[in-house]
């Protein structure tokens, strides 16, 4: 095993002219949660796109366990281990927060899905669904519609889906954008026990939450690395501080 999950090589993404990430290199340690931090505009969507494959480089390489994924779906990716959680379609509106998870369960397993198996499929993995409900605070919200949930429980329910897959590495977009400071602690803490065994790349803007749970951040301005290291040391370093302010 690499001691580093993700590495990543020369990335560079153009948009016509444009370079909105150009040449980054950057290593995930397994097990670690990481930030990618930066004032706006300054490449971290992209670059989690280039990550998630919802982008292809214009060029670079991108390598996880050691295979080279830089020109892999995001299916294929998922189906590796490495998941982007957090998609609306993540999460099926129509359907109990009990049964989105043990669909993806399901998924997971490969398990078949259509009209006549419904049932008896989803029946088999309700126990363990119930389970990851459980440990993301929302087991009793498990009959409900997704669509009936308030944004933070939903995204616990996402959370729960995510850990159904059982990824290696959960990769997430602002996990807390949008939410009221109770819920912003309440997911800060699942991602945190969801973090356990696994490593989690994360774009945040809330640098509270990056102080309090980001092993390691990178910072990027430009579509550049500006700076690396754990939160105490990017934060005092002086281009860290002038990007923010003139950002
Ligand atoms: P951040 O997430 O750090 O705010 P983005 O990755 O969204 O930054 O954007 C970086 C730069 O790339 C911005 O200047 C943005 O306008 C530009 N950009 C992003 N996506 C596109 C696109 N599809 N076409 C053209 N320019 C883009």
């Amino acid at each position: 095993m690499t001691a580093n999950v993700l590495e990543i090589e020369g990335l560079t993404k153009r948009f016509g002219d444009f370079v909105a990430v150009g040449g980054v290199d950057l290593a995930i340690r397994r097990g670690s949660i990481h930030a990618l931090i930066g004032p706006n505009g300054a490449g971290k969507t992209t670059c989690f796109n280039l990550l998630t494959k919802f982008l292809t480089p214009t060029s670079g390489t991108i390598r996880f366990d050691g295979r080279d994924i830089t020109r892999s779906g995001p299916a294929s990716i998922a189906r590796m281990g490495l998941v982007r959680s957090f998609q609306i379609s993540a999460v099926f509106n129509a359907m109990t927060a009990l049964e989105n998870v043990m669909l993806a369960l399901q998924r997971k397993r490969g398990e078949s899905y259509d009209f006549w198996t419904r049932r008896s499929v989803l029946a088999r993995n309700r126990g363990e669904a119930a389970e990851h409900l459980d440990s993301v605070g929302i087991a009793h919200l498990a009959d409900l519609p997704a669509g009936a949930l308030s944004y933070g429980h939903r995204r616990a329910l996402e959370i729960a889906t995510t850990l159904a897959l059982d990824p290696a590495v959960i990769l997430l977009d602002e996990p807390t954008a949008g939410m009221g400071a109770e819920d912003v602690g309440r997911i800060t803490r699942l991602i945190h026990d969801a973090a356990r065994g696994r490593t989690v790349v994360m774009v945040e803007h809330n640098l509270g939450i990056v102080s309090e749970i980001c092993d390691d951040v990178t910072v990027l301005s430009r579509g550049q690395i500006l700076a690396r290291g754990d939160y105490a040391s990017v934060a005092v370093d002086e281009r860290v501080v002038e990007a923010y302010l003139g950002g």
